[in-house]
């Protein structure tokens, strides 16, 4: 059934564009070990993220997460935001945290904690979403970011 959710995203993305109106920060990360690019742009609307889009190439694990965490955080104050991000980071960890139901169909990704080699991938999207909003915090219009 979660394979079914992380195909689903893979084959038929939400929040995907390269291009946002009104962006207020765009990161870019990439995932060497998997050849993962991924361009993340936000538009925040008081401490709400207001919208969240995505446009990157890379293996299905990295796209579909992406997908599946724009749904699962667009709308939200950033402060949530973050945490979520966190919360999904001790999920591909082996953890349970506390919020986990929250991260909707990213709890579709809890397996992949298994194989150390994806978690990155599951990773990026929700690594990106932070970083947009320290980004846009820190007040750089754009800044460049790879994960190692
Ligand atoms: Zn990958």
């Amino acid at each position: 059934m979660y394979q079914d959710i992380i195909l689903d995203h893979y084959r038929k993305p939400h929040n995907r564009a390269g291009e946002l109106e009104g962006e207020d920060a765009h990161v870019h990360h990439s995932n060497p070990l998997c050849g993962d690019e991924m361009d993340l742009r936000i538009r925040v609307d008081g401490d709400r993220l207001d919208a969240v889009v995505f446009d990157g190439d890379g293996c299905s694990i990295s796209q579909a997460s992406a997908s599946a965490m724009t749904q699962a955080v667009g709308g939200r104050d950033l402060d949530d935001v973050l945490d979520l991000s966190e919360q999904f980071r001790l999920m591909m960890h082996g953890e349970e945290p506390p919020r986990i139901d929250e991260l909707e169909d990213g709890i579709a990704f809890q397996g992949v904690a298994k194989f150390p080699v994806r978690v990155k991938c599951a990773l990026l999207g929700w690594m990106a979403v932070k970083d947009a909003i320290e980004t846009y915090r820190s007040g750089d219009a754009a800044h460049a970011v790879t994960h190692e």
